[in-house]
Protein backbone atom coordinates (compact mmCIF):
# COMPACT_ATOMS: atom_id res chain seq x y z
CA UNK A 1 0.00 0.00 0.00
CA UNK A 2 1.69 3.43 -0.65
CA UNK A 3 0.62 6.39 0.92
CA UNK A 4 -0.22 9.50 -0.31
CA UNK A 5 3.03 10.80 -0.37
CA UNK A 6 4.80 7.93 -2.18
CA UNK A 7 2.27 8.51 -4.45
CA UNK A 8 2.67 12.14 -5.27
CA UNK A 9 6.32 10.96 -5.73
CA UNK A 10 5.27 8.49 -8.55
CA UNK A 11 3.47 10.81 -10.19
CA UNK A 12 5.72 13.66 -10.31
CA UNK A 13 8.89 11.67 -11.39
CA UNK A 14 10.68 10.63 -14.71
CA UNK A 15 10.73 7.21 -13.48
CA UNK A 16 8.45 4.92 -15.22
CA UNK A 17 9.46 1.19 -13.38
CA UNK A 18 5.75 1.48 -11.96
CA UNK A 19 4.39 0.47 -15.24
CA UNK A 20 6.61 -3.03 -15.27
CA UNK A 21 5.47 -3.20 -11.33
CA UNK A 22 1.63 -2.96 -12.58
CA UNK A 23 2.32 -5.36 -15.64
CA UNK A 24 3.17 -8.01 -12.97
CA UNK A 25 0.35 -7.23 -10.53
CA UNK A 26 -1.83 -7.46 -13.64
CA UNK A 27 -0.73 -11.02 -14.35
CA UNK A 28 -0.28 -12.30 -10.89
CA UNK A 29 -3.92 -11.19 -9.85
CA UNK A 30 -6.74 -11.70 -13.14
CA UNK A 31 -3.99 -13.49 -15.69
CA UNK A 32 -3.11 -13.01 -19.30
CA UNK A 33 -7.24 -12.91 -20.08
CA UNK A 34 -8.55 -9.73 -21.74
CA UNK A 35 -11.95 -8.77 -21.72
CA UNK A 36 -14.05 -8.00 -24.00
CA UNK A 37 -16.91 -5.49 -23.45
CA UNK A 38 -19.54 -4.74 -26.40
CA UNK A 39 -20.21 -1.22 -25.96
CA UNK A 40 -23.57 0.15 -27.89
CA UNK A 41 -23.57 4.16 -27.39
CA UNK A 42 -27.70 4.21 -27.23
CA UNK A 43 -28.53 7.98 -27.22
CA UNK A 44 -26.02 11.22 -27.35
CA UNK A 45 -28.82 13.36 -26.24
CA UNK A 46 -27.95 14.31 -21.86
CA UNK A 47 -29.53 16.87 -19.94
CA UNK A 48 -25.65 17.67 -18.06
CA UNK A 49 -23.43 20.53 -19.28
CA UNK A 50 -20.63 19.50 -17.90
CA UNK A 51 -17.51 21.38 -18.87
CA UNK A 52 -15.37 18.83 -20.92
CA UNK A 53 -17.97 16.79 -22.77
CA UNK A 54 -18.64 17.58 -26.33
CA UNK A 55 -22.73 15.83 -25.20
CA UNK A 56 -23.42 18.82 -23.06
CA UNK A 57 -26.53 19.74 -23.74
CA UNK A 58 -25.38 23.48 -24.87
CA UNK A 59 -23.17 22.16 -27.51
CA UNK A 60 -25.47 23.02 -30.46
CA UNK A 61 -22.70 21.65 -32.95
CA UNK A 62 -23.63 18.26 -33.17
CA UNK A 63 -26.02 15.86 -34.06
CA UNK A 64 -28.22 14.36 -31.73
CA UNK A 65 -29.49 11.33 -31.95
CA UNK A 66 -31.38 8.30 -29.87
CA UNK A 67 -31.57 4.27 -30.67
CA UNK A 68 -34.85 2.55 -30.51
CA UNK A 69 -35.25 -0.06 -27.72
CA UNK A 70 -35.27 -2.40 -30.50
CA UNK A 71 -32.24 -1.42 -32.05
CA UNK A 72 -30.29 -1.22 -29.02
CA UNK A 73 -31.73 -5.29 -28.50
CA UNK A 74 -30.81 -6.19 -32.16
CA UNK A 75 -26.89 -4.75 -31.31
CA UNK A 76 -26.81 -7.01 -27.86
CA UNK A 77 -27.95 -9.58 -29.87
CA UNK A 78 -25.15 -9.20 -32.65
CA UNK A 79 -23.15 -8.77 -29.77
CA UNK A 80 -24.00 -12.55 -27.96
CA UNK A 81 -23.78 -13.32 -31.77
CA UNK A 82 -20.26 -12.46 -32.45
CA UNK A 83 -19.27 -13.92 -29.02
CA UNK A 84 -18.88 -11.28 -26.45
CA UNK A 85 -19.80 -12.53 -22.93
CA UNK A 86 -20.86 -8.57 -21.42
CA UNK A 87 -22.71 -5.78 -22.71
CA UNK A 88 -21.99 -2.02 -22.13
CA UNK A 89 -25.27 0.20 -21.93
CA UNK A 90 -23.88 3.94 -22.65
CA UNK A 91 -25.69 6.88 -22.89
CA UNK A 92 -25.93 10.67 -22.48
CA UNK A 93 -28.57 11.43 -19.02
CA UNK A 94 -31.50 11.32 -21.62
CA UNK A 95 -34.41 11.94 -19.93
CA UNK A 96 -36.33 10.10 -22.64
CA UNK A 97 -35.30 6.26 -21.64
CA UNK A 98 -37.81 6.33 -18.89
CA UNK A 99 -37.44 3.11 -15.84
CA UNK A 100 -39.80 1.68 -17.15
CA UNK A 101 -38.22 1.26 -21.18
CA UNK A 102 -34.97 0.85 -19.90
CA UNK A 103 -36.00 -2.08 -17.18
CA UNK A 104 -37.47 -3.87 -20.33
CA UNK A 105 -34.36 -3.20 -22.22
CA UNK A 106 -32.66 -4.39 -19.83
CA UNK A 107 -34.73 -7.83 -18.69
CA UNK A 108 -34.76 -8.62 -23.02
CA UNK A 109 -31.04 -8.10 -22.85
CA UNK A 110 -30.43 -10.62 -19.95
CA UNK A 111 -32.14 -13.06 -21.69
CA UNK A 112 -29.36 -13.88 -24.15
CA UNK A 113 -27.26 -14.75 -21.05
CA UNK A 114 -24.55 -11.97 -21.19
CA UNK A 115 -23.18 -9.94 -18.48
CA UNK A 116 -24.46 -6.52 -18.45
CA UNK A 117 -23.01 -2.97 -17.44
CA UNK A 118 -25.12 0.08 -17.61
CA UNK A 119 -23.13 3.70 -17.39
CA UNK A 120 -26.54 6.35 -17.99
CA UNK A 121 -25.14 8.85 -14.67
CA UNK A 122 -26.37 9.89 -11.95
CA UNK A 123 -30.11 8.04 -10.63
CA UNK A 124 -31.97 8.07 -7.66
CA UNK A 125 -31.39 4.73 -5.18
CA UNK A 126 -34.92 3.70 -6.22
CA UNK A 127 -34.02 3.70 -9.72
CA UNK A 128 -30.44 2.03 -9.40
CA UNK A 129 -32.64 -0.93 -7.22
CA UNK A 130 -35.11 -1.24 -10.35
CA UNK A 131 -32.29 -2.10 -12.88
CA UNK A 132 -29.88 -4.25 -10.24
CA UNK A 133 -34.08 -5.92 -10.00
CA UNK A 134 -33.84 -6.06 -13.62
CA UNK A 135 -30.69 -7.85 -13.94
CA UNK A 136 -27.73 -5.39 -14.69
CA UNK A 137 -24.61 -6.46 -12.88
CA UNK A 138 -22.40 -3.91 -13.43
CA UNK A 139 -22.78 0.29 -13.93
CA UNK A 140 -20.12 2.71 -14.32
CA UNK A 141 -19.99 6.29 -12.92
CA UNK A 142 -16.77 7.84 -12.92
CA UNK A 143 -16.21 10.72 -10.41
CA UNK A 144 -13.83 12.38 -12.40
CA UNK A 145 -12.26 14.62 -9.97
CA UNK A 146 -12.27 13.86 -6.09
CA UNK A 147 -11.07 17.77 -5.85
CA UNK A 148 -15.07 19.37 -4.84
CA UNK A 149 -14.01 22.49 -5.88
CA UNK A 150 -12.63 21.22 -9.27
CA UNK A 151 -15.50 18.95 -9.05
CA UNK A 152 -18.11 21.73 -8.56
CA UNK A 153 -16.29 24.46 -11.31
CA UNK A 154 -16.46 21.36 -14.12
CA UNK A 155 -20.25 20.66 -13.22
CA UNK A 156 -22.51 23.13 -13.20
CA UNK A 157 -26.12 22.48 -11.30
CA UNK A 158 -24.59 18.67 -9.67
CA UNK A 159 -23.42 18.23 -6.48
CA UNK A 160 -20.33 16.18 -5.70
CA UNK A 161 -21.51 15.24 -2.87
CA UNK A 162 -24.74 13.39 -4.86
CA UNK A 163 -22.03 11.90 -6.99
CA UNK A 164 -20.53 10.25 -4.15
CA UNK A 165 -23.69 9.05 -2.62
CA UNK A 166 -24.67 7.41 -6.08
CA UNK A 167 -21.23 5.12 -5.70
CA UNK A 168 -21.92 3.98 -2.58
CA UNK A 169 -25.56 3.70 -3.36
CA UNK A 170 -24.59 1.45 -6.43
CA UNK A 171 -21.91 -0.58 -3.91
CA UNK A 172 -24.63 -1.74 -1.20
CA UNK A 173 -27.24 -2.37 -4.14
CA UNK A 174 -24.76 -5.10 -5.18
CA UNK A 175 -23.16 -3.88 -7.96
CA UNK A 176 -20.18 -4.37 -9.42
CA UNK A 177 -19.10 -0.51 -9.15
CA UNK A 178 -16.75 1.31 -11.66
CA UNK A 179 -15.58 4.74 -11.00
CA UNK A 180 -12.84 6.88 -12.24
CA UNK A 181 -10.98 9.73 -13.35
CA UNK A 182 -10.07 12.48 -16.11
CA UNK A 183 -6.53 13.32 -15.55
CA UNK A 184 -4.76 16.51 -17.25
CA UNK A 185 -7.82 18.80 -16.28
CA UNK A 186 -7.08 22.46 -16.35
CA UNK A 187 -6.24 23.05 -11.99
CA UNK A 188 -5.88 19.51 -11.70
CA UNK A 189 -2.66 18.89 -8.99
CA UNK A 190 -1.05 15.94 -9.19
CA UNK A 191 -2.26 15.88 -5.22
CA UNK A 192 -5.72 15.39 -6.06
CA UNK A 193 -4.96 12.45 -8.45
CA UNK A 194 -3.19 10.72 -5.61
CA UNK A 195 -6.87 11.61 -3.67
CA UNK A 196 -8.97 10.06 -6.71
CA UNK A 197 -6.24 6.80 -6.55
CA UNK A 198 -6.94 6.57 -2.73
CA UNK A 199 -10.96 7.42 -3.24
CA UNK A 200 -10.88 4.31 -5.76
CA UNK A 201 -9.42 2.06 -3.37
CA UNK A 202 -11.73 3.38 -0.29
CA UNK A 203 -14.72 2.67 -2.37
CA UNK A 204 -13.03 -0.85 -3.07
CA UNK A 205 -14.49 0.08 -7.05
CA UNK A 206 -14.69 -3.26 -9.26
CA UNK A 207 -13.63 -1.57 -12.14
CA UNK A 208 -11.60 1.59 -12.75
CA UNK A 209 -11.52 3.68 -16.40
CA UNK A 210 -8.89 6.14 -16.87
CA UNK A 211 -9.38 8.89 -19.36
CA UNK A 212 -6.68 11.18 -20.39
CA UNK A 213 -8.34 14.83 -21.15
CA UNK A 214 -8.65 15.87 -24.61
CA UNK A 215 -10.71 19.21 -25.17
CA UNK A 216 -13.48 19.34 -27.34
CA UNK A 217 -13.47 22.63 -29.18
CA UNK A 218 -17.18 22.81 -28.86
CA UNK A 219 -16.82 22.84 -24.89
CA UNK A 220 -15.99 26.04 -22.06
CA UNK A 221 -12.43 23.64 -21.81
CA UNK A 222 -11.90 23.84 -25.70
CA UNK A 223 -9.13 26.43 -25.54
CA UNK A 224 -7.18 24.60 -23.05
CA UNK A 225 -3.83 24.68 -23.28
CA UNK A 226 -2.81 21.19 -22.37
CA UNK A 227 0.20 19.35 -22.87
CA UNK A 228 -1.54 16.05 -24.87
CA UNK A 229 1.19 13.55 -24.56
CA UNK A 230 1.70 14.35 -20.56
CA UNK A 231 -1.91 13.89 -19.91
CA UNK A 232 -1.16 10.30 -21.75
CA UNK A 233 1.79 9.47 -19.59
CA UNK A 234 0.15 10.45 -16.44
CA UNK A 235 -3.03 8.65 -17.14
CA UNK A 236 -0.65 5.63 -17.70
CA UNK A 237 0.64 5.85 -14.72
CA UNK A 238 -2.45 6.86 -12.41
CA UNK A 239 -3.89 3.67 -14.10
CA UNK A 240 -1.01 1.30 -13.06
CA UNK A 241 -1.04 2.87 -9.58
CA UNK A 242 -4.15 1.92 -9.46
CA UNK A 243 -3.87 -1.87 -10.30
CA UNK A 244 -1.09 -1.73 -8.03
CA UNK A 245 -3.22 -0.78 -5.08
CA UNK A 246 -6.70 -2.65 -6.09
CA UNK A 247 -5.13 -5.53 -7.52
CA UNK A 248 -7.63 -8.21 -8.80
CA UNK A 249 -10.03 -5.11 -10.12
CA UNK A 250 -11.05 -4.72 -14.13
CA UNK A 251 -8.80 -2.27 -15.84
CA UNK A 252 -9.66 -0.93 -19.25
CA UNK A 253 -6.97 0.32 -21.70
CA UNK A 254 -9.50 3.34 -22.86
CA UNK A 255 -10.18 4.72 -26.22
CA UNK A 256 -9.30 8.14 -24.94
CA UNK A 257 -6.01 6.82 -24.69
CA UNK A 258 -5.41 4.97 -27.75
CA UNK A 259 -6.73 8.59 -29.13
CA UNK A 260 -3.73 10.14 -27.99
CA UNK A 261 -0.93 7.43 -28.91
CA UNK A 262 -1.59 4.76 -31.72
CA UNK A 263 -0.26 2.05 -29.19
CA UNK A 264 -2.11 3.38 -26.34
CA UNK A 265 -4.05 0.53 -25.66
CA UNK A 266 -1.29 -1.97 -25.81
CA UNK A 267 1.01 0.54 -23.63
CA UNK A 268 -2.09 0.28 -21.27
CA UNK A 269 -2.70 -3.46 -21.40
CA UNK A 270 1.08 -4.00 -21.09
CA UNK A 271 0.45 -1.48 -17.76
CA UNK A 272 -2.09 -2.67 -15.30
CA UNK A 273 -5.10 -3.33 -18.11
CA UNK A 274 -7.03 -6.15 -18.47
CA UNK A 275 -10.13 -5.08 -20.21
CA UNK A 276 -11.37 -3.43 -24.03
CA UNK A 277 -14.38 -1.86 -24.77
CA UNK A 278 -15.10 -2.54 -29.00
CA UNK A 279 -17.92 -0.20 -29.86
CA UNK A 280 -20.73 -2.04 -31.61
CA UNK A 281 -23.03 0.80 -32.18
CA UNK A 282 -23.44 1.42 -35.53
CA UNK A 283 -21.09 3.69 -37.80
CA UNK A 284 -23.39 6.47 -38.29
CA UNK A 285 -23.93 6.98 -34.29
CA UNK A 286 -20.83 6.18 -33.15
CA UNK A 287 -19.01 9.13 -35.02
CA UNK A 288 -21.99 11.38 -33.27
CA UNK A 289 -20.83 10.43 -29.93
CA UNK A 290 -18.31 12.68 -29.49
CA UNK A 291 -17.44 13.03 -25.75
CA UNK A 292 -14.00 14.32 -26.63
CA UNK A 293 -12.51 15.19 -30.29
CA UNK A 294 -10.95 12.05 -32.73
CA UNK A 295 -12.34 9.70 -30.48
CA UNK A 296 -10.96 6.00 -31.91
CA UNK A 297 -13.59 3.83 -31.80
CA UNK A 298 -12.52 0.28 -31.09
CA UNK A 299 -13.16 -2.16 -33.79
CA UNK A 300 -13.29 -5.70 -32.29
CA UNK A 301 -11.43 -7.48 -34.98
CA UNK A 302 -8.38 -4.59 -34.62
CA UNK A 303 -9.00 -4.98 -30.91
CA UNK A 304 -8.66 -9.16 -31.28
CA UNK A 305 -5.13 -8.34 -33.43
CA UNK A 306 -4.07 -6.02 -30.56
CA UNK A 307 -4.44 -8.78 -27.60
CA UNK A 308 -2.72 -11.62 -29.78
CA UNK A 309 0.15 -9.13 -30.81
CA UNK A 310 1.21 -8.92 -27.50
CA UNK A 311 0.75 -12.87 -26.20
CA UNK A 312 -2.47 -12.00 -24.36
CA UNK A 313 -5.82 -14.00 -24.81
CA UNK A 314 -9.43 -13.11 -25.12
CA UNK A 315 -11.39 -14.24 -22.14
CA UNK A 316 -14.00 -16.88 -22.58
CA UNK A 317 -16.16 -15.89 -19.09
CA UNK A 318 -17.86 -12.98 -18.58
CA UNK A 319 -15.30 -11.14 -16.40
CA UNK A 320 -16.64 -10.13 -12.81
CA UNK A 321 -13.82 -9.19 -10.93
CA UNK A 322 -12.27 -12.72 -9.31
CA UNK A 323 -12.27 -12.70 -5.71
S1 LIG B 1 -19.97 13.86 -19.08
FE1 LIG B 1 -21.83 12.60 -19.10
S2 LIG B 1 -23.30 13.78 -17.88
FE2 LIG B 1 -21.67 15.21 -18.44
S3 LIG B 1 -22.39 16.19 -20.35
FE3 LIG B 1 -21.14 14.41 -20.94
S4 LIG B 1 -22.57 12.70 -21.21
FE4 LIG B 1 -23.61 14.33 -20.04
Amino acid sequence: MYSKDEIINILSSNDDSILKTADEIRKQYVGEDVHLRGLIEFSNYCNRTCYYCGLRYENKNIQRYRLTPEDIIATAKYAKNIGLKTIVLQAGEDVCFSNNILCNIIEQIKKLDVALTLSIGEKTYDEYKSFKDAGVDRYLLRIETTDKTLYNALHPNMSFENRIECLYNLKSLGFETGTGSLVGLPNQTIESLANDILFFKTLDADMIGIGPFIPHPCTPLGDSDVDLKKNFDLSIKVMAITRILLKNINIPATTAMETLNPNGQIIALQSGANVIMPNITNDECKKKYTIYPNKQNQDIILAKEKIYSIGRAISVNKGFRSK
